[in-house]
């Protein structure tokens, strides 16, 4: 079979909610496209409030049926542990899937959907074994003889709603139930509207692997209708958010007003600052590297470019050149360098805010229009910003290939320009000046600086953002720490 002829096979055209595939209750159903044709290539369901209510339920009746909560830790590793093993040999066709509905380049699909699901799946397994509490010497005097132990211990949050983007549709997916699963919860997992398919096909293999029915139910349907119903729902008591701020904020308030927990992985603008002491090839390649992967629609992209006035003009030639000479193709073309944007809305969206750079001030210098084709292709962009204008490109996340480059002459001046955003998710400092480095380091603000590279993540390290980039940390113990409860215990004796 071809990669694309895999990819259709794995179509799954109906909901997983406890355990059995169901159509909306109401039938309606919306299309699923390739971004690289505009072709419609599935049909699924768009589930209304009373399908929210019957996966939550079944998340609920899950939760409470024990089976899972109270499994053995080691139990439930290793059917974590066989889900990666599944996601693993149905690697090739969750690439050609995803590839198929995202429209990113197959390569990229197999490495970070695939490869990067299987990595955070055992990672995260092996946290089931390693959840614990501590143990204290209090000093409670009442009543006189009376003495006590006290300890905490950690319980399963509960029925988990995971809402998730459209950029890394099985990666973000997996990134919210790797966790929530390893610690006991059961999940009601919304994907988005753009790019259902993996998950669902996901939710089978998880099934396969013996993770029992109902632990974790995918409702497909788009953010007004669906997302909102699961936020509202009283029966979800934890929403685990990545998207966009505008709806975070949302979320963030309703799940206030209910006090229910909340996670929210939201946008960014993150700043990439070359020092003067960098070689320029080396800068180029990184900054390139930190905008142009998964075509700009990277949450902590490196959308602002820094460059120290020595080297601005040849590192914003070179970044430039590496756009003009991108090849733009779909995601199976094994030419291709770049993919589509995700739908003709959001290409559009990319459009108009390329559209802002000239009329502020700014000067495109590499690309600027949209690519050839049916498919939602858009050019790679670099906007010069010379003069340093407050340019709608500086301050505005674009999520997609869109660069802005500003030139500076003080470390200072620019780390006050690059803290100076609402967001605060990730930033880049290239340098091989330890000092300056760490002086970069300590001043700025985000969840995530890297230091001579850009975008790496790792399951092991926690993730999320400052300031409007979100609340709360992905990865790690942090992530173990967000899908538990602490719970004190105080015995008397
Ligand atoms: P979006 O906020 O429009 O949609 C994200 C998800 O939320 C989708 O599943 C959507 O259906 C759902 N949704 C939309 N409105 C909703 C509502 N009112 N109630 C409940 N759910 C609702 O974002 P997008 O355009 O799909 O994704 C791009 C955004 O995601 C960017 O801002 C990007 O920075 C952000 N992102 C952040 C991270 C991170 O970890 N911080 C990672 C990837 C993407």
């Amino acid at each position: 079979m071809t990669p694309i002829e895999q990819a259709r096979a794995a179509i799954r055209q109906q909901m997983l909610i406890g355990g059995e595939w169901r159509k909306a209750q109401d039938d309606a159903t919306f299309d699923v496209f390739d971004p690289a044709t505009g072709n419609v290539i599935a049909q699924v369901p768009a589930a209304s409030a009373a399908d929210v209510d019957a996966a939550v339920g079944a998340a609920r009746e899950a939760l409470q049926s024990a089976e899972w909560r109270h499994m053995l830790p080691a139990a439930r590793e290793r059917i974590l542990l066989r889900l990666a093993d599944l996601v693993e040999a149905h690697g090739e066709e969750l690439a050609a899937l995803e590839t198929l509905n995202q429209g990113k380049l197959l390569p990229w699909s197999q490495a970070i959907e695939v490869g990067g699901s299987a990595q955070w799946l055992r990672y995260m397994a092996g946290w089931a074994t390693k959840i614990e509490g501590t143990t204290f010497d209090t000093s409670i005097a009442f009543p006189p003889g009376v003495r006590y132990r006290t300890y905490t211990q950690r319980v399963p949050v509960g029925v988990v709603g995971a809402i998730v983007p459209w950029n890394f549709p099985l990666a973000m997916a997996v990134w919210k139930i790797a966790p929530a699963l390893a610690c006991g919860c059961t999940v009601v997992l919304k994907p988005a509207e753009e790019t259902p398919l993996t998950a669902l096909r996901l939710a089978e293999l998880a099934l396969e692997a013996g993770v029992p029915r109902g632990v974790l139910n995918v409702i497909t349907g788009d953010g007004e209708t669906t997302g909102a119903a699961l936020v509202r729902h009283p029966g979800v008591d934890k929403i685990a958010f990545t998207g966009s701020t505008e709806v975070g904020r949302l979320i963030g308030a309703q799940c206030g007003q209910d006090i229910r927990r909340v996670a929210l992985e939201l946008g960014g603008k993150s700043p990439v600052i070359v020092l003067d002491d960098m070689d320029v090839e080396a800068a180029v390649m990184g900054a390139a590297g930190a905008i142009f992967f998964n075509h700009g629609q990277v949450c902590t992209a490196g959308s602002r470019l820094y460059v120290a006035k020595p080297l601005y003009e040849k590192v914003v030639a070179g970044v430039a050149a590496a756009a003009e000479g991108t090849v733009l193709g779909g995601g199976f073309d094994a030419n291709a360098q770049m993919g589509p944007m995700v739908s003709a809305r959001h290409r559009d969206r990319v459009m108009q805010l390329i559209d802002t750079a000239g009329p502020e001030g700014g000067e495109v210098v590499a690309g600027g229009k949209r690519g050839e084709g049916s498919g939602y292709f858009v050019r790679p962009t670099v906007v010069a910003n010379t003069a340093n204008k407050p340019l709608t490109l500086v301050r505005e996340e674009v999520f997609g290939p869109v660069l802005v480059a500003m030139p500076f002459s003080d470390i200072n001046d620019v780390l006050r320009q690059a803290n100076d955003s609402r967001y605060g998710l990730g930033a880049s400092v290239w340098t091989h000046r330890l000092d300056r480095a760490q002086h970069a380091i300590d001043q700025l603000e985000a969840g995530t600086v890297w230091v001579n590279t850009h975008n790496m993540v790792d399951p092991a390290m926690p993730f999320g953002g400052f300031k409007a980039s979100g609340i709360g940390r992905e990865h790690g113990r942090s992530a173990i720490d967000g899908y538990t409860e602490l719970k004190s215990v105080c015995i008397a004796y």
